[in-house]
């Protein structure tokens, strides 16, 4: 049976990215391998809506990907990276626009380097990596090639990771960690907390949340941009003894989004529910 690893944090050595991280190193030859080709209009799209505005490189190209990943990969259809690249501007980089009032606070945070791949990296478990943080400084997207337009979904999995940048940046409060302290238990979360109804009850949003605190950290607050303050309210419910747990480390991560990222996490989430129900209406299959 298929499992799905719906996000990891990669650790890449800190000192190989932050020894490498200006500009100039991230697009060497180290990272990318530049190949002579024809400017097509997703390239002219994503120049003009990624990397003007926020600076960021969206690569959607298998070529362009140093391959030394142990996995076999499939490279992102054209028409797919359309629409990812399309959902996630309009639901995920201009929701954060639009509450605070510029390009900068993605332009100075967002990862510099947002990279499509069309399947998933299936591990030797069987189990299928979704979503990854590099360093502060790569985001990367799998399953692009699946991408159904389930934007609630999507647009949670670049939260997700992008939780797992800015906690990276300016570390999470230690007081979350001590939270569910021993509850934490690595790769034996599954056999640990077989559904998600055994996780909620022990305070965790999903029993993947219980591998380790950054997952917890970033799961909790991705999970909360998926969901109305009714379907929040209904998952809380159903947790039952773990609420109060869930509760203290969503009070913590609402006081350090506003304390170290100057973000309303309430106003965010009503920007980002609202923009993925308008993006149910956008054409998302066109560059226009
Ligand atoms: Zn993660």
């Amino acid at each position: 049976m298929k499992k799905f690893i719906l996000y990891l944090l990669m650790t890449l050595p800190a000192g190989m990215w932050l020894g490498s991280c200006s500009e100039d190193a991230l697009n060497s030859e180290s990272i990318l391998k530049e190949t002579a080709r024809v400017e097509n209009e997703l390239d002219r799209w994503l120049f003009n809506n990624y990397m003007l505005p926020y600076n960021v490189r969206v690569i959607y190209r298998m070529e362009d990907i140093e391959s030394n990943m142990s996995y076999n990969l499939v490279p992102a259809e054209y028409d797919k990276s359309i629409q990812v690249a399309k959902l996630v501007h309009f639901a995920g980089l201009e929701a954060f626009d639009e509450v605070t009032g510029s390009h900068d606070f993605i332009h100075d945070n967002f990862p510099k380097i947002f990279l499509f791949i069309g399947s998933g990296a299936v591990r030797n478990d069987g189990s299928e990596i979704l979503g990854a943080a590099e360093g502060g400084e790569k985001m990367i997207f799998y399953r692009v090639n699946f991408f159904e337009q389930q934007n609630n979904v999507v647009v949670g999995l670049v939260f997700h990771e992008f939780g797992h940048i800015l906690d990276a940046r300016k570390p999470r409060p230690r007081e979350f960690d001590e939270i569910s302290g021993s509850g934490y238990v690595g790769d034996v979360y599954d056999t640990r907390y077989p559904n998600q109804s055994d996780a909620l009850k022990a305070g965790f949003l999903t029993p993947y949340a219980a591998s380790s605190p950054a997952e917890d950290f970033t799961i909790t607050w991705g999970e909360y941009f998926t969901r109305t303050a009714e379907s929040w309210e209904a998952l809380l419910a159903s947790a039952g003894t773990g609420r109060a747990t869930i509760e203290a480390k969503f009070a913590i991560i609402n006081t350090y989004m506003r304390d170290e990222w100057n973000l309303d996490t309430d106003q965010l989430r009503a920007v980002v529910l609202r923009r993925e129900n308008e993006a149910k209406y956008l054409d998302l299959t066109t560059l226009d």
